[in-house]
This record gives structure tokens, C-alpha cells and sequence, in this order.
């Protein structure tokens, strides 16, 4: 843990109030151009660029050894760059020590000192910083215990509290110096599912509330989902794409990401032409069917994409509305899960879709679609993505 003395930054916000202005909304945390890391000849990251705003929650997000701990490392200040620049709030930082930035980590172990008490914990970068009264010190640090949740907690020790508390003491002794930056790597690894489901709504709201960049490793695609503003999608060493949880869920821009984030059916398809704001694509089957023409740009061979709970199950002659796609199918599999069932489908084109249905309008299992059924699969062409048919794919 490197506790880095240091007021806020001008224009950062104080806590309890996340600033509207513009300039604060548009100002850029932390910046990287071109860092690469080496391992011998291992490139744990591979030339990434990327901008994180000033007050974002931002994650790096991707499978284990695709580089995010080490890129996070990088912007602490714990690991040197083997080419590259990383600036935080505009100062090139590339070369200083973690003591020197302004940036604070919350570690997935909690490193809290067991010797001393939960106040102590909190206290321990304001005592190293110095210079404040016995008064102040208090009032923040009671501060900081309120803010996660943790009041009364004081005079206990790391060993008297639960593993969630601990973490809780962790991020109120990694805020309290007020960093520009706060890095958190994997810091609910591990805790119990339930705990961790709970621990990320209070990160959010506690990011809410202190208005501090936050930029967060994890491998788990719901948990960045859950709390990100933007979330770099890592893969070997690099980032394959950059959005808002919304966009890389309905529009993933390459296989990976689509594969990463949930359940995706990718059926390859030919572009034949445009039909106003759609653009058709002959399927395996012969098969029209159309998606936005904007996902386009050129390209002859894509792969359309669709997400499991966006396509419908119908019978074959039931009337489907004409805005619809369709595409014909027999049931592979019916796998009931409570709230939804499962079911695969192997398109007439040899292609298998995955699809879920809710168990809302079915109301016991014997009228569930059963296998060797036929049937019709039917969507909107707004719910479908492409891959390969974008600029920048990078697949
Ligand atoms: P995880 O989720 O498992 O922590 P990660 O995405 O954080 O994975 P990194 O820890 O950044 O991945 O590692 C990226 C690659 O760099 C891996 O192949 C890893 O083995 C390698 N690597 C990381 N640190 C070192 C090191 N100190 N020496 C040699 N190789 C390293």
C-alpha cells in the first residue's frame, strides 16, 4: 500500500459532491500512449493507449494474464513501462516512484496493519502526511468510517472484523489522502458471491459520493458491468474494445468481446445490399435477414450477432410481424433454469443458437418447446450486432 500525501488537485471534487462542470467532466485522469511492458520476451502489454476521465469509473476488464494488473501497476508507479508514456492529470509520471504520484491502490489481500486498530488503519496516511490537529484528524477519519460503513468499528483490530469489513477498512484508508486516482486490483476477489454482489453496489455509490477517478482490474464481466463507466476489454496484452457497458454488450465490436461479455449466437452471413436503413445479409440457409445498415461499412463476409434473450420462439406457421427477422430452426435442447429456459436451436443453415426464454407466459414445463420440435426464431434487426463489418475490429 503507498499512501501518497496530497490535497485534491484543482478542479477535482471534494467529497460528497461529484462536480457537473464540464471542464471536470471532460478533463483526462490518466492518460497512456504506446506503453508496452516486456517480461523477457513476453509483452504482458502489448502498445496500449487509452484515456481515463477525470471522475469515471473505469475497468480494465479481460481473462487472466491478458495484462490488466500490469497496466494498473504501471499508473501506480510499481512496475516501469518498457516504452511509453503515462501521464496523470496531464504531469508525465512515467518515471516517478509509486510516493510520488497521486494515485492510491486497494489491493485484493487488504494489507491492513494487524497491530494496529481500525481507526489507526484509517488514520495512517494522514499521521505519515503530518500536520494536522488531533480534531481534524478525528473528524476525517470518522468521516472516511461513515462513508463505508463502518461506524463504531474504531477501536477494533484487522483480526476482530469480517473479511467484507476489512476491505471496507482498506478502501476508507486508501480515500482518505483523497487521491487523484484510486487503482483497485481484483479488491472482492475474495469475498463470497453474495458479499461481493453487495460490495460492488457499495463501490459504486461510494465512488459516487467521493467523485474520484476510479480504475478497477477484474476478470469477472458482471462485476465491471455493475459498476463501470467505460470498460477497456483486454486481450493479449491489449484492448480489443473501449465503451460503456451497454455498447460492448449490444454492440460488441469483435469475437472476443462478444464471447467475454455473456452468451453470443455468431452466424456467418454475405451482404447483398442495402434496404434503407438496413442492409441485407443472405444467411447459410438462403436466408435474408437484415441489420442496421450503420454496422456496415464495406465489408462482404460478416458474421451477424445476436444475443440469446433477444430472440423469440414461435411455431412454424404462427404469423411473425413483418419488421421481424426470421430464420427456421429445430429444437437441439431444452434445459429449464427457473427463471428462463434454454434452449438450443440448429438453424436449417447447420448453425446452433442459443436462445432464453422467460418462464413468464409457460407455465409448467410440459409446455416447453421440446426437442425435434421445429419452429421459427424471430427478432428484431435493431437487436443485431456484426462483427467484421466495422472499422477498427481488430479481429
Ligand atoms: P490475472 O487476472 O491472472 O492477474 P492479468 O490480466 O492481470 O492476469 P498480468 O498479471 O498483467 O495479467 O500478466 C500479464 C502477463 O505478463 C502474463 O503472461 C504474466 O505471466 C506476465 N507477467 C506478469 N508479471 C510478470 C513478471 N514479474 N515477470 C514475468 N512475467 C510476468
Amino acid at each position: 500500500m503507498t499512501v501518497i500525501p496530497g490535497e485534491p488537485h484543482p478542479g477535482q471534487s471534494p467529497f460528497g459532491a461529484r462536480s457537473e462542470t464540464p471542464e471536470v467532466a471532460t478533463a483526462i485522469a490518466v492518460r497512456l500512449v504506446d506503453v508496452v511492458k516486456k517480461f523477457g520476451d513476453v509483452a504482458a502489454v502489448d502498445g496500449i493507449n487509452l484515456e481515463v476521465r477525470d471522475g469515471e469509473f473505469f475497468s480494465l476488464l479481460g481473462p487472466s494474464g491478458c495484462g490488466k494488473t500490469t497496466t494498473l501497476r504501471m499508473i501506480g508507479g510499481f512496475e516501469e513501462p518498457t516504452s511509453g508514456l503515462i501521464e496523470l492529470q496531464g504531469q508525465d509520471v512515467t518515471w516517478l516512484p509509486p510516493y510520488r504520484r497521486n494515485v492510491n491502490t486497494v489491493f485484493q489481500n487488504y494489507a491492513l496493519f494487524p497491530h494496529l486498530t481500525i481507526f489507526e488503519n484509517v488514520a495512517f496516511g494522514l499521521r505519515r502526511k503530518g500536520g494536522l490537529k488531533d480534531a481534524e484528524l478525528r473528524r476525517r477519519v470518522t468521516e472516511m468510517l461513515a462513508l463505508v460503513e463502518l461506524p463504531g468499528f474504531e477501536k477494533r483490530k484487522p483480526t476482530q472484523i469480517s473479511g467484507g469489513q476489512a476491505q471496507r477498512v482498506a478502501l476508507a484508508r486508501a480515500l482518505i489522502n483523497r487521491p487523484a486516482v484510486l487503482l483497485l486490483d481484483e479488491p472482492l476477489g475474495a469475498l463470497d458471491l453474495k458479499l461481493r454482489k453487495q460490495m460492488q453496489l457499495e463501490l459504486k455509490r461510494i465512488q459516487q459520493e467521493v467523485g474520484i477517478t476510479f480504475i478497477y482490474v477484474t476478470h469477472d464481466q458482471e462485476e465491471a458491468m455493475t459498476m463501470s463507466d467505460r470498460i477497456a476489454v483486454m486481450n493479449r496484452g491489449h484492448y480489443e474494445q473501449l465503451a460503456d457497458p451497454e455498447t460492448l454488450y449490444e454492440r460488441p465490436a469483435t469475437r472476443f468481446v462478444a464471447g467475454f461479455l455473456g452468451v453470443s449466437n455468431l452466424l456467418a452471413g454475405t451482404r447483398e445490399g442495402i434496404d434503407g436503413d438496413h442492409a441485407m445479409i443472405r444467411m447459410a440457409d438462403d436466408t435474408r435477414v437484415r441489420v442496421p445498415a450503420a454496422l456496415l461499412d464495406g465489408a462482404t463476409d460478416v458474421e451477424v450477432g445476436i444475443r440469446p434473450e433477444k430472440i423469440r420462439i414461435a411455431a412454424t406457421d404462427a404469423a411473425i410481424p413483418a419488421t421481424h427477422n426470421r430464420l427456421l430452426g429445430t429444437v437441439r435442447d431444452a434445459s429449464y433454469v427457473g427463471v428462463s429456459t434454454q434452449y438450443v436451436v440448429e438453424g436449417r443453415g447447420g448453425g446452433r443458437l442459443t436462445v432464453y426464454e422467460q418462464n413468464v407466459e409457460r407455465a409448467s414445463r410440459a409446455e416447453l418447446w421440446a426437442p425435434g420440435e421445429d419452429v421459427t426464431l424471430h427478432w428484431l434487426p435493431e437487436h443485431t450486432f456484426v462483427i467484421g463489418g466495422q472499422r477498427g475490429t481488430g479481429d
